[in-house]
C-alpha cells in the first residue's frame, strides 16, 4: 500500500471549475478502492462545500503565516481531505482563481505558493499529522512549486505532475520570485524562469519524477510547437518520463440509469425512455416541444479553446434548418453576449443559459440528441464521454482526448459497431458545419443511430483502468 498525497486546487464535489475538478474528485477515490492510502490536500476556499463534518487537525507556521489544517472526507469514499485554511488567502466567495471583475486574483502567486509550501510540509511529515507520503501527485500550475521545493529535501517522496491543460501556466513577474522567497537556485532557465517570468508550471515539468497528461494524443501534441506553448522543447526533453493516461469519468454520478437530476432514467435497453428527457429539456428551456427535431447540446467554458466561435459563424444558417440548440456555459463576455443576442433573435431555436448549472448539465446530456465539442485543443474532455454514456452522439474535433475517446461514424465503423460519434479534422467553421450536416443525415437513419448510441452507452469509461495505470506509474519510480 502506498501513501499518496494528491495535491489539487479543486475537486468535485467540494469545488469545481472544470475537468481538473472531475479528475481530482474521482481518481483519488479509484486509487483508494485499489487499496492505497490516499489523502487529498486542497485550499479551504470560502465557496468550498464539504458534504460531511469538518474538524480541526493542526496548525503550522510557514512564511510567517499561521495556517490551519482541517479534515473532512471525500463524498462516498475513504479518502481523507486535508483543507489548507488561511482566510486571508482563501476566504473569498466565488471562483477559486478569478475575482468578481473576471480577472485573476491579484495575489494568486502568494496564495498558491503558500498552498505548495504547506503541501510540502505535509508530504514530509512536518505538519504533526504522523503521515509521510510515498508519492506526491500534483496537478496543474497551482501545485507546480511542490516538486521544485521537494527537490531540496532528503528522503523525498516520488513526485508526479499531471498536466490537465498546458495553456494555464501560472506565469508571474520575476519580482514575485524574490518576494515569495523561493530558493535562489530555482531561478534559471532550466528551473522556474520562463523568458524572464516566474513559471509555476515549470516547477512540475522540470522537477517531478514523472509527468503525465490526460490523454495519449495530448501527450504527443504538447511536444509540438503548435500546442506546446514554448514548453514543447522541455517536454520533448522529458519525453521518457512523460505519459498520457486517459481520464475516466465518475460512472455513478454520470449514469442515466440512476441519475436523479433527469426526469426519466434509462439505459441501453430502454433507450425509448430517453425521449421523455428531451421533452423535459425543451419544456424547461422554453423551446417548442417536438420529438422529431434534433436537439444539439453544448456545455462548456466559453473560451477560445472550446471553439464556440466556430459554431457562431454558421449559427444563423444552421438555425434555418429544423434544429434546436441548448447551450450552457460561461466565460468570455463577448461570446456570452453574442450567444444571448442570438437566443433573443431565435427563441424557438436556441436556448442560452449563462452560468454554471450542474443539474441543467445533466438534463442537457440526457435530453439532447447530439452534443457539440469543436475544441481547438482538448487535453481530455469530459462531456464527450458523458454524452456517449447518455446515448447522445458527440460531434468532436479530432484533437487530444476527443480523438482518443470518440470513433467516427463511417459506413465500416457503423457496420462493425465501433462508431460512437462524429469526428471532424479542421478547426474551421466549414468543417464543423459539415460534421453537423453529417449528424443530421445520420439522424434520419434510426437503425444506424441506435447502433451508435448502443456502442457509446456500452463503453467502459470507469476510472478503474486509468487508476491502475497511475499505480503502475507510481510503482515504476
Ligand atoms: P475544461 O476542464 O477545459 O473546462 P472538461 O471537458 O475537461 O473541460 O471539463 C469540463 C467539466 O465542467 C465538465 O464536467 C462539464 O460538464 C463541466 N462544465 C463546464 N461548464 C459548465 C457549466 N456552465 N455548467 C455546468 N457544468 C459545466
Amino acid at each position: 500500500m502506498k501513501k499518496i498525497l494528491f495535491v489539487t486546487s479543486e475537486a468535485h464535489p467540494l469545488i469545481k471549475t472544470g475537468g481538473l475538478g472531475d479528475v481530482a474528485g474521482s481518481l483519488p477515490k479509484a486509487l483508494a478502492e485499489l487499496g492505497q492510502d490516499v489523502r487529498l490536500i486542497i485550499p479551504n476556499y470560502q465557496s468550498l462545500k464539504a458534504s460531511g463534518e469538518i474538524h480541526f487537525l493542526t496548525s503550522l507556521r510557514v512564511d510567517n503565516m499561521s495556517v490551519n489544517i482541517l479534515e473532512t472526507q471525500l463524498q462516498d469514499s475513504a479518502v481523507k481531505v486535508w483543507l489548507v485554511d488561511q482566510p486571508e488567502y482563501f476566504g473569498h466567495p466565488g471562483n477559486p482563481y478569478i475575482d468578481e471583475t473576471g480577472n485573476d486574483r491579484a495575489n494568486n502567486a502568494e496564495r498558491f505558493a503558500l498552498f505548495c509550501r504547506i503541501a510540502v510540509e505535509v508530504a514530509m511529515n512536518r505538519a504533526n499529522l504522523d503521515w509521510k507520503a510515498d508519492v506526491v501527485h500534483c496537478n496543474d500550475w497551482q501545485t507546480g512549486l511542490v516538486p521544485a521545493l521537494l527537490s531540496f529535501e532528503d528522503y523525498l517522496p516520488a513526485s508526479v505532475f499531471t498536466i490537465h491543460n498546458l495553456a494555464y501556466q501560472g506565469l508571474f513577474p520575476a519580482s514575485k520570485f524574490y518576494s515569495l522567497n523561493l530558493p535562489g537556485r530555482l531561478w534559471t532557465p532550466d528551473g522556474l524562469e520562463f523568458h524572464g517570468l516566474l513559471s509555476f508550471i515549470k516547477g512540475g515539468l522540470v522537477y517531478s519524477d514523472r509527468i503525465t497528461t490526460v490523454s495519449p494524443t495530448y501527450a504527443k501534441e504538447i511536444q509540438s510547437p503548435e500546442l506546446g506553448y514554448n514548453l514543447d522543447g522541455l517536454l520533448t526533453y522529458r519525453n521518457a518520463s512523460l505519459i498520457g493516461i486517459i481520464n475516466g469519468i465518475d460512472v455513478d454520478q454520470w449514469n442515466p440509469a440512476t441519475d436523479t437530476h433527469i426526469s426519466q432514467q434509462y439505459d441501453v435497453h430502454s433507450l425509448e425512455r430517453k425521449a421523455a428527457n428531451k421533452t423535459a429539456l425543451q419544456q424547461r428551456l422554453g423551446l417548442p416541444v417536438d420529438s422529431a427535431i434534433p436537439v444539439f447540446g453544448v456545455i462548456t467554458r466559453l473560451v477560445e479553446q472550446k471553439g464556440i466561435d466556430l459554431l457562431l459563424q454558421y449559427l444563423p444558417e444552421l438555425i434555418a434548418m429544423p434544429v434546436q440548440f441548448a447551450v450552457l456555459g460561461s466565460g468570455d463576455h463577448a461570446i456570452e453576449l453574442k450567444l444571448q443576442e442570438l437566443a433573443v433573435a431565435y427563441p424557438d431555436k436556441l436556448s442560452v443559459t449563462i452560468g454554471y448549472d450542474e443539474v441543467l448539465s445533466h438534463s442537457i446530456e440526457a435530453g439532447a440528441d447530439i452534443f457539440i465539442m469543436p475544441s481547438r485543443f482538448e487535453p481530455c474532455g469530459m462531456n464527450q464521454m458523458y454524452s456517449q454514456r447518455y446515448g447522445t452522439l458527440p460531434i468532436v474535433r479530432k484533437t487530444g482526448g476527443l480523438a482518443d475517446t470518440v470513433e467516427d461514424a463511417l459506413p465500416e465503423t457503423i457496420a462493425n459497431d465501433t462508431a460512437s460519434g462524429i469526428v471532424f479534422n479542421e478547426a474551421t467553421p466549414g468543417s464543423l458545419l459539415e460534421a453537423i450536416k453529417r449528424a443530421l443525415l445520420l439522424y434520419q437513419n434510426p437503425a444506424a443511430w441506435k447502433r451508435i448510441q448502443a456502442r457509446g452507452m456500452s463503453k467502459d469509461f470507469s476510472w478503474q483502468q486509468s487508476a491502475k495505470q497511475y499505480l503502475a506509474l507510481y510503482d515504476g519510480i
